[in-house]
């Protein structure tokens, strides 16, 4: 959870009801604060500045992923490859619902490609979460329901989380229907989801259906 360091608010999901009613910020102060972050050179000496994120202020829904891959970071598109093709797949979301930014935002824990170590990928950069995060979705007022894409973003954001990705998963009704802790879709989780079947025959369908409700069916509201 992210401690606002102007009035020690302890931030939440759940405390955006309250938020919302304080908060006046518009379109464009959302887009002079992401042109702040696509400007953030913070970690300039670990790896290429080249932050993704997209959000409008209309959202009401928030997917919070790891951080970019290398296809990601080059094509500037975030969860353009075969991790977002499987979580579209999950969603049941063609890409002109999935990137329209009045309804979805896309947030991940750090926001530019970390570089590789040795076994892959290194972790995203904590500065953005300590910096950025809260900034972002306090210009947010409409979200109502968070996609926590892998561990990293399970620990931030889910109260009371467990140690182990695969258990936030298990007890994902905990937090439902505000915070839904999901695997990450990566071709490398495969093995994970073949060992779990019930996560693609049980789970999916309630978020899918969840996921349209609140897009399609709720979006006058
Ligand atoms: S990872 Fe985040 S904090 Fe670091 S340079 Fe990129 S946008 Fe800035």
């Amino acid at each position: 959870m992210i401690r606002f360091a102007d009035n020690e608010t302890i931030f939440t999901p759940e405390t955006m009801t309250q938020r919302r009613i304080d908060t006046t910020d518009s379109d464009n102060e959302l887009s002079r604060l992401l042109q702040d972050v696509r400007a953030c050179r913070l970690c300039e000496q670990h790896l290429e500045p080249n932050p993704i994120v997209k959000a409008g202020s209309t959202a009401r829904l928030m997917i919070i992923g790891q951080a970019p891959g290398t296809r990601v970071h080059a094509t500037g598109i975030p969860w353009n490859d075969p991790s977002g093709d499987r979580l579209r797949a999950w969603l049941g979301l063609d890409k002109e619902t999935f990137y329209d930014t009045r309804r979805i935002a896309i947030m991940p824990m750090g926001f530019c490609y970390p570089g590789k170590g040795r076994s892959g990928d290194l972790p995203p950069r904590k500065e953005c979460y300590e910096h950025w995060h809260h900034k972002i979705l306090a210009r947010l007022p409409r979200l109502e329901v968070f996609l926590l894409v892998g561990l990293y973003a399970q620990q931030a954001y889910l109260p009371n989380a467990y140690k182990s990705l695969s258990e936030n998963v298990k007890h994902w009704r905990d937090w439902y229907p505000r915070l839904i802790p999901l695997p990450h879709p990566s071709p490398r989780n495969t093995l994970w989801l073949k060992q779990r079947p019930w996560f693609e025959e049980e789970v999916i369908p309630q978020v899918r259906n969840h996921v349209h409700d609140l897009l399609i069916n709720q979006a006058d509201k």
